[in-house]
Parts: structure tokens; C-alpha cells; sequence
């Protein structure tokens, strides 16, 4: 696909012919299977200061919290009660708190206690950790490069490692000679952002050859500089926009796996997980994290399942996918 080709298709008046050939390539690639992953946001003890996240280490109103390990592994027990086949362990940046050896030891009492497949989320981290992680059996790692657009991402994401370039893309290719399955993506509607970004951003994740892909709206935490700027984005924060993207992901990669994100439901808590699953996602990912701690990790406002528990919106899960004729699949 041409550059112009994918920024027709972000900006043409209706995206419903993209919508259906983004559905047609997800029942080839995935048939009307879906996988559930169990996320699990280990902490909210942040050290980094990136413009849009709520947690940000210099935002003094969050409760922080970090979990036990035996409450983790608990957790991972109870993914697997559901048949959640793979659960995804995400944190604020803390290499101090997540030390190699505590992340290795937990990678290795999941895999003998509860037998899931690991998805690391634990942001920028050494090539020394990324290897340790995958000797003691981790299988995927999730580290949004945010923004193709290296000028913006260094603005946004203060006290990057310097390198040449955009320092999550190192990583991320490091990490696939590693042997990991590889996720990231972006966000939608950042302050500066421009369409002519997003359209490098969708080539980079077929460059990257993505084996997820995740992307969600952009959403405005106050707490934060950059969610109290007014500088306007060329890219819209919306269900549409948001959906166009995982369509255009799905053509690019069809065999990507593709969350419909929390980011999306929050937007439109009514319709956003259906949307995203009608025009090319097959993931979901219920948030396993125990309720009391929810409140903790608000990296934007509002964010959906903060209060519900588990049991409820599992039961709301499950109906949504039995409308949409969907099965889940183990994996
Ligand atoms: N510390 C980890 C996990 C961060 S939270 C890391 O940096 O990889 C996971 C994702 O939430 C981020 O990658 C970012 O894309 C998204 N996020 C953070 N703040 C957001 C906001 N205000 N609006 C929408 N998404 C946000």
C-alpha cells in the first residue's frame, strides 16, 4: 500500500469499505476467533516524566502502589480460572523495583504455578534484562514507540537514553533477534501529531514486522503539561480515526495480533469495543488487576473498568462477543 493510498483512506468521508476489507482479512488471517489476554498493572511507582501520562513521576495526586509477588501470581491463577491463555504484566518504569532477577523469578513461578504465556510491558530496559527475561521463558513484549516522529517522542518522553533515532525502535528490534514476539503502536491525537506521521507510523509497524499491534485515542489526563496544552493536533482523537487505524493495520499485517484497546472503550464506553472488533482487532484485555489498586493506575482520566469488578465486566465481555458471533481462543 502507497503512502497516499493509506492517507486516502485516513481522511476519506466514510471508512466503511476499508472497515469490511480490514473484517474480510481478520476472518482469513483469524477466523471469528478472538484471544483474551489478562492485564495485570503490577505498579504505579513511575520514575520517568512523559508529557501525557498520568503516572508520571512529578504528578503528586496518584496513589501509588506496587503489588506482591504472590499477589501477581494469584493473579495469573485466576486468568487461568477464566482461560485467559496469556497474561500481560505492565508497570510504571522502575528498574530498581522490577529488578531483573524479581521479574525472572515471576516469569518462572507463572509458568509452574498457573502455565500462561508472558507478555512483558515493563518500558525501556537493558538488553542485558530483555535477555535474562527471555531465558527464564517470557514470550512477548509490549513497548509502544508512541510516535514515528522522533522530534515529538523526545519532546514528550524526557530522559530517553540518547541514541541516533528513536530509542524504543532500537530496543524493539533488539528484542525481535532476541526471539520475542514483538508488540507495539501508538498513540491517536497527540498535541503536534500530524496525519503525515501516523501514515510513517502504519509503515513502521510492517517495517517492524509487528506481531501486535496496539493503538488507541490519545486522551487528555489534567494532571499532566501535556493535558494542559491547547496546541491542536492535525490528527483527530475518535472512535472513526482510532477504528481506521486497526483496519489499516490489519491490511498491512494480517497477521497481527490487534487489541481493541482500553483507550477505545473509554472513548465510547457504549460502542468502542464493538467497533474495534468490527474493523480488524482479535484481542481483548480484561484488566485482572485486584479493584484496590485501580484507582492507582490512571494514566488518563475516567479509564473504564476502574471501578467494575472483574466478575461483572467479564459477564458484559462475553455477551459483546456472542453478539459479534466471536469465540475465544486459549493462546
Ligand atoms: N511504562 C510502560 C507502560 C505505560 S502505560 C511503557 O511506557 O511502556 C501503556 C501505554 O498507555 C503507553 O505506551 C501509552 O501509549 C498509553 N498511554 C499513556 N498515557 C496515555 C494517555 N494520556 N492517553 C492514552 N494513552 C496513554
Amino acid at each position: 500500500m502507497t503512502r497516499q493510498a493509506i492517507l486516502d483512506f485516513l481522511t476519506a468521508p466514510s471508512a466503511n469499505e476499508l472497515f469490511e476489507r480490514a473484517l474480510q482479512v481478520r476472518l482469513r488471517t483469524k477466523g471469528n476467533t478472538v484471544f483474551l489476554r489478562g492485564l495485570i498493572e503490577l505498579s504505579s511507582i513511575c520514575q520517568r516524566d512523559c508529557l501525557y501520562c498520568g503516572m508520571r513521576h512529578s504528578n503528586c495526586n496518584v496513589k501509588r502502589y506496587a503489588m506482591q509477588d504472590d499477589e501477581i501470581v494469584a493473579c495469573a491463577k485466576l486468568a487461568r480460572q477464566f482461560h485467559f491463555g496469556t497474561v500481560v504484566l505492565q508497570a510504571g518504569e522502575n528498574a530498581a523495583l522490577w529488578t531483573r532477577e524479581r521479574i525472572v523469578r515471576l516469569i518462572q513461578r507463572i509458568k509452574a504455578e498457573s502455565g500462561q504465556k508472558v507478555t512483558l510491558s515493563l518500558g525501556e530496559r537493558s538488553e542485558a534484562d530483555t535477555a535474562a527475561w527471555k531465558e527464564a521463558g517470557a514470550d512477548r513484549y509490549l513497548l509502544r514507540f508512541e510516535t514515528s516522529d522522533c522530534t515529538l517522542f523526545a519532546k514528550i518522553h524526557p530522559g530517553a537514553v540518547a541514541t541516533d533515532g528513536h530509542p524504543r525502535l532500537a530496543q524493539l528490534r533488539r528484542m525481535k533477534a532476541q526471539g520475542y514476539e514483538i508488540g507495539s503502536g501508538i498513540m491517536l491525537g497527540l498535541p503536534g501529531q500530524t496525519l503525515r506521521s501516523v501514515v510513517d507510523d502504519l509503515l513502521l509497524f510492517r517495517e517492524l514486522n509487528l506481531d501486535m499491534v496496539g493503538l488507541g485515542p490519545y486522551l487528555k489526563h489534567p494532571q499532566t503539561p501535556l493535558g494542559q496544552s491547547n496546541k491542536p493536533s492535525e490528527v483527530p482523537v475518535s472512535v472513526d480515526f482510532t477504528c481506521r487505524c486497526y483496519a489499516l493495520a490489519r491490511l498491512l499485517l494480517p497477521q497481527a495480533n490487534i487489541p481493541s484497546t482500553t483507550a477505545l472503550s473509554t472513548l465510547d464506553p457504549a460502542q468502542g469495543r464493538i467497533r474495534g472488533l468490527t474493523s480488524g482487532a482479535n484481542v481483548f484485555m480484561p484488566n485482572l488487576t485486584p479493584a484496590h489498586y485501580r484507582e492507582g493506575y490512571q494514566i488518563y482520566p475516567d479509564k473504564i473498568c476502574v471501578v467494575a469488578p472483574e466478575a461483572d465486566s467479564l459477564t458484559a465481555l462475553y455477551a459483546t462477543l456472542e453478539a459479534l458471533q466471536l469465540q475465544v481462543q486459549e493462546g
